[in-house]
C-alpha cells in the first residue's frame, strides 16, 4: 500500500480518486486530493464516501499548483510516494520540480503546455530526465486515454504482432450527444486551443503542417458507423515515432460534429478563442477563459449524455513473420455507465482510469524504470490486463480494411 495525492478536481480527478479509492489494497490506507479550490475536493471525497465500500481515508487540500513553494508544503506535509496530477497542463512542471525537491514520483495526463501560447511538446518535460534519473525518480507522462493508452496499445502492438509498424493511425471518436448547443468535453480552454491550433502529422522523417481542421474524411467505428474525422496534431505522436522508429506515417483523427464546427468558427470569428489579455472596463481579462466561464461546466454534461465513445490505434506493416499485416485495438466506452459509476462522462472516465491504472503499475511494480518516461517504454500487458478489468475492456480485429488510406 502507498499513499498518493491527486492534484486537481475537475472530471478526470473524479474519476481517478474514484478508481483509486476502489483499490484499498494499493491506493492505502489514505489518498490525498489537493486542488485550488477545496469544496471541490470535499465533495470529491463526500462522493467516494457514499458509492465506494471499503474506501480509504480521504483527506482534502489546498494548493496553487502554479506555487512550487505550496505545493513543497503539501509533499512535505503529506509524504506521497507518488502524485498524479490531473490539474491542467499548465502546472506540470511546477509540479515536476516540487516532486525533484521532496523525492516524489510523478504521473501526468496531458504535457506541459505554456498559458501564453497555445503550443505542446515534451521538450519541456524531456528536460527533466536527467534530475529524475539522478534522483532515482519516476514521471509517467501521458498516461490518460490520448495520450496514455493509445501509446500502450502501439507498444502492445509492437510486442505481440509487428516486426515493423509502418504506419500508426490513431482515432478518437466521440459519438455522445449531451443534448447541449456547444460544449467541450473537458477543459474547454485547453481543449478548443487543442483544436484550433495547426494539424501536424510525420511522414518518413519530416512533420507535415496543414491549416486547421484542413484534412477530413469519414472513418467507420465500431457499433458507431461513419464519422467525419478531422486530422489534429496530438502529442502522443511525438515520443511514440521516437520509440518504435519504423513507423512511417504517424497521424491522430477527431470526430466534430457540423454543429460544433459552426460554434467553434463562431467562437474563432468574434475573438472568443484569443488567449492574450484585453482590457474590458479596466480589467484585464483573457477572452478564452471568459469563455470556459460562461460554457457548460463538462462535469455536468453526464447526466443526460447517451451514446458511446470509441479510442483506438490502426496500424499497418510486417507481423512477426514479415508478412503484411493490419490491426486495429480500440475501446468503446458508454457515456452512460461512466456517469453511473463516478458521476463523470466517458471523456473524463477513459482519461481517469488509465491514470489510476498507471499509478497502480507503478506502486505494484509493473512499471519501474526510474526517469521521465512515456507510456510506451513500459511492459504494456499489465496495464491493459488492468484496464479491462476496471471499465475499459478492449477489441482487437486483425487484418481488417483500416480505411485511413482513403482520406486525401
Ligand atoms: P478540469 O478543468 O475539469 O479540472 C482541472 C482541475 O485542476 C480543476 O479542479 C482546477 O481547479 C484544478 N486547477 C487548475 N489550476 C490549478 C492550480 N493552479 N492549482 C491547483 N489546481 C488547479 O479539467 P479535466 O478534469 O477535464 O482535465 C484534467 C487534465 O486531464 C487536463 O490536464 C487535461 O488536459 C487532461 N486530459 C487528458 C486527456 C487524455 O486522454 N490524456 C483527455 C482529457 C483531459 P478549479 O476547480 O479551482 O478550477
Amino acid at each position: 500500500m502507498a499513499k498518493v495525492i491527486i492534484i486537481g478536481a475537475g472530471g478526470v480527478a473524479t474519476v481517478a480518486a474514484h478508481k483509486c479509492a476502489q483499490h484499498p489494497e494499493v491506493f492505502g490506507p489514505e489518498i490525498v486530493i489537493a486542488s485550488r479550490t477545496k469544496s471541490k475536493c470535499d465533495a470529491i471525497a463526500e462522493a467516494i464516501r457514499k458509492t465506494v465500500a471499503n474506501a480509504p481515508a480521504i483527506t482534502t487540500a489546498r494548493v496553487d499548483a502554479d506555487s512550487v513553494e505550496e505545493l513543497v508544503e503539501l509533499l512535505r506535509a503529506h509524504k506521497p510516494e507518488l502524485v498524479i496530477n490531473l490539474a491542467l497542463p499548465y502546472q506540470d512542471l511546477t509540479i515536476m520540480e516540487a516532486c525533484l525537491q521532496c523525492g516524489v514520483n510523478y504521473l501526468d495526463t496531458a504535457n506541459y503546455e505554456p498559458k501564453d501560447v497555445a503550443h505542446f511538446e515534451y521538450s519541456w518535460q524531456w528536460a527533466y530526465r536527467e534530475r529524475f534519473e539522478q534522483a532515482g525518480l519516476t514521471a509517467i507522462l501521458g498516461c490518460g486515454f490520448d495520450p496514455g493508452v493509445s501509446g500502450v496499445f502501439t507498444a502492445y502492438a509492437a510486442k505481440h504482432y509487428f516486426s515493423e509498424m509502418e504506419t500508426l493511425d490513431i482515432v478518437d471518436c466521440n459519438a455522445g450527444d449531451h443534448g447541449k448547443a456547444f460544449a467541450t468535453n473537458f477543459n474547454p480552454e485547453i481543449n478548443i486551443r487543442e483544436i484550433t491550433q495547426n494539424g501536424r502529422y510525420y511522414q518518413n522523417g519530416e512533420w507535415i503542417t496543414t491549416k486547421p481542421l484542413e484534412i477530413h474524411g469519414t472513418l467507420t467505428y465500431p457499433r458507431i458507423g461513419g464519422r467525419d474525422s478531422y486530422l489534429l496534431y496530438h502529442e502522443e505522436l511525438e515520443s511514440l515515432v521516437v520509440n518504435f522508429p519504423t513507423i512511417k506515417r504517424a497521424r491522430f483523427w477527431m470526430t466534430f460534429g457540423q454543429e460544433y464546427l459552426t460554434h467553434l468558427r463562431v467562437i474563432q470569428n468574434i475573438g472568443m478563442a484569443r488567449i492574450d489579455e484585453v482590457d474590458y472596463n479596466g480589467t484585464k481579462i483573457v477572452p478564452l477563459q471568459f469563455l470556459k466561464a460562461v460554457l457548460p461546466n463538462p462535469q455536468d454534461l453526464g447526466e443526460n449524455y447517451h451514446g458511446e465513445t470509441s479510442i483506438g490505434c490502426r496500424i499497418a506493416g510486417k507481423d512477426k513473420e514479415g508478412k503484411p499485416l493490419t490491426y486495429y485495438i480500440f475501446n468503446n466506452c458508454s457515456h452512460e455507465a461512466a456517469y453511473r459509476e463516478t458521476g463523470m462522462q466517458a471523456v473524463s472516465y477513459t482519461t481517469g482510469v488509465p491514470a489510476m491504472v498507471g499509478a497502480m503499475m507503478f506502486l505494484t511494480g509493473k512499471w519501474n524504470l526510474k526517469g521521465v518516461r512515456n507510456v510506451e517504454e513500459f511492459d504494456p500487458d499489465p496495464f491493459l490486463e488492468q484496464l479491462a478489468l476496471n471499465g475499459l475492456p478492449w477489441e482487437e480485429e486483425l487484418n481488417g480494411d483500416l480505411e485511413v488510406d482513403k482520406i486525401k
